[in-house]
């Protein structure tokens, strides 16, 4: 099921060029459903927001980053599932790359569905509760669709992603958490993960005890225990890169 859901992801990496993974490799399991959130300095600073389902992780780009002031709903722009492998990415994208810049893990951990509802139903019906069990976001937050708005030429499907009123919300400054600019999974600051820095990043979705390389740059190599996939493989890697290299490349966005 995850296969499918990936074509977009895939269509707009070149994974001849990309350390990315591409999902094609077995995503370890888990029992519970697990969420990620990476800093992303790319043409624009954003939070990317990922919530594991299905076999991948539900992907939205919170311009602002989240608060944990009820009050704030935060713009979260909903952008292609990512494979579940990608929750373990840090590293450098080059420029020009689709989502070139620094991508740092900012939080990680489980998040459990609120309500009766399935997760899926709840995300179709633009209304999803949830409750996060992460090292810096906890407690229930709420992810809202917002309709969208044609006349004004929005292509992209926006929701808000917005704190319940609990014991881990607050009144003031909400996005105060993010003066926590650590990778939660290396300790670094963008700096010096773009500058490859040791150590590297320990790994969640993947099963294993071994660090990722620090300098997990675009092009260089596969990330060790992010995806061990054979699409990571060198070989593979170049079958895939010269059949890709022709595909269009996407607009440039705000939220890559
Ligand atoms: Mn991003």
């Amino acid at each position: 099921m995850a296969d499918s859901k990936l074509s977009t992801y895939r269509a707009k990496r070149d994974f001849g060029k990309t350390s990315e993974p591409s999902g094609r490799g077995k995503a370890p399991k888990s029992r519970r459903l697990r969420f990620v959130v990476q800093k992303h300095d790319a043409s624009r600073l954003h939070y990317d927001f990922r919530l594991e389902l299905d076999g991948v992780l539900k992907s939205w780009a919170v311009t602002r980053g989240p608060s944990l002031n009820p009050s704030d709903e935060r713009l979260a722009v909903e952008v292609e599932d990512h494979p579940l492998g990608y929750g373990d990415f840090e590293g450098t994208i080059p420029q020009g790359e689709y989502g070139g810049g620094t991508v740092m893990l900012w939080d990680r951990g489980y998040w459990t569905p609120e309500g009766d509802k399935t997760p899926e139903e709840a995300l179709a019906d633009g209304d999803l509760k949830f409750t996060l069990e992460g090292e810096r976001l906890t407690g229930s937050w709420v992810l809202v669709r917002m309709k969208r708005n044609w006349r004004e030429g929005d292509k992209r499907t926006n929701w808000l992603l917005i704190k319940h009123r609990d014991e881990s919300s607050v009144d003031t400054e909400g996005d105060a958490i993010l003066a926590q600019d650590r990778s939660i999974a290396s300790g670094r600051s963008l700096e010096a993960i773009a500058g490859g820095e040791e150590p590297g990043p320990t790994p969640f979705i993947a099963k294993s005890k071994r660090k990722a390389k620090p300098d997990a740059v675009w092009g260089t190599h596969a990330p060790e225990t992010a995806d061990q996939g054979p699409a990571n493989r060198p070989a593979e890697r170049a079958k895939k890169g010269s059949g890709r290299s022709k595909t269009p490349r996407h607009a440039k966005a705000a939220v890559e």
